[in-house]
């Protein structure tokens, strides 16, 4: 259902869409429009650089497209395929979730071709695209819900040869934490679908939505450039954290569901700790406040495990079951990848 003018096969540089049908009520055989473009040279792996899944993460997306107008053929080694806006509708109404739908494109997969648009765009993802790339890089932010301290992440995906590279991938970010993840909320993601056709996949958390510092711009820029560098498809030097003057990379990890704090109830959530400090087990990271009962004490959010304060819940505003913070413990590199 999904078409596209771009000639994936064709060497040299390509700006082009992918074209999605969807009617509406203003028009009956409307497309939606997605950016693309794709630079290709010679041999070399195929990479698929993707930010805008959630349409109101921008780090990604703005990197995407500065990298795209950059890049010329002659810098690259194989064939780099660039969609800063996956979730195009959901990223031009700043919003997480299709507008039109009202579908998590991350939530989506494999994706079903005579579905809604965001089934479509997974199902292109599914069997066009991924089978084409042999890494895939998804770049997600916290967007306008939680704040990450910035960082890589990944999968502990059980094949321990793509979970070596993955790992490698993940750290040729150079970001001060890498951050392995479980699902708590649901199937259906991107990466996942990636990781089962056998893709080498890196995606990140680079900090929240709303107020964007330049050095997270840079972590993202930089990571993105020197990923590309590592994995073969962009000509230059990699760069590693002692090349930079930086001490290695935290790597952590929350693969249970008690590092997930999520809110008791509804209330308006204070922080009470900075992002990225260690916590104790036990410790009070932060308090839900009752806006009709200023009398009644705050609820107190506690840690049940120990590590660092990987992200936080960005809006005050809580609803019951919201999460509110991780607690990520930091683990060995070395022994995640033992056989
Ligand atoms: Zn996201």
């Amino acid at each position: 259902m999904v078409v596209t003018s771009l000639d994936f096969d064709k060497p040299g540089k390509q700006q082009g869409y992918l074209q999605v049908p969807y009617s509406h009520n203003l028009g009956g055989w409307a497309n939606v429009y997605i950016p693309m473009t794709v630079v290709a040279q010679g041999p070399g792996p195929t990479v698929l650089v993707l930010a805008g899944n959630h349409g109101d993460e921008y780090q990604g997306q703005i990197a995407i497209m500065k990298l795209a107008r950059e890049l010329s053929p002659a810098r690259v080694k194989g064939r780099i395929l660039l969609i800063p806006s996956l979730n195009f509708p959901a990223a031009i109404a700043a919003t997480r979730l299709s507008p039109l739908d009202g579908m998590n494109l991350n939530r989506a997969f494999p994706g079903n071709p005579e579905g809604s648009v965001t089934s479509q765009i997974a199902h292109f993802l599914t069997t066009v695209l991924f089978p084409l790339a042999d890494v895939v890089i998804d770049i997600h932010s916290g967007g306008r819900s939680m704040e990450f301290v910035p960082c890589s992440t990944m999968h502990l995906v059980a094949d321990r040869d793509q979970r070596s590279r993955m790992l490698a991938a993940m750290l040729a970010w150079n970001a001060d934490f890498a951050f392995l993840y479980a699902d708590i909320a649901g199937t259906g993601l991107l990466p996942v679908e990636a990781e089962n056709q056998g893709k080498i996949v890196v995606t990140t958390e680079m900090g929240g939505g709303e107020a964007v510092p330049a050095g997270v711009h840079r972590i993202t820029q930089n990571g993105l450039r020197n990923v590309l560098i590592h994995v073969g498809a962009l000509k230059g030097l990699e760069r590693t954290r002692a090349s930079l003057g930086q001490s290695p990379t935290i790597l952590t990890q929350a693969l249970h569901r008690e590092d997930y704090l999520l809110a008791p109830e509804s209330g308006i959530f204070e922080i009470g700790l900075e992002l990225g400090v260690k916590v104790k087990r036990g410790q009070t990271v932060g308090f839900i406040h009752h806006l009709e009962r200023p009398d009644r004490p705050p609820e107190p959010i506690v840690a049940q495990t120990a590590g660092y304060l990987i992200t936080m819940r960005a809006p005050c505003l809580t609803r019951q079951g919201d999460c509110v913070a991780v607690i990520a413990q930091e683990v060995n590199p070395k022994k995640l990848c033992l056989p």
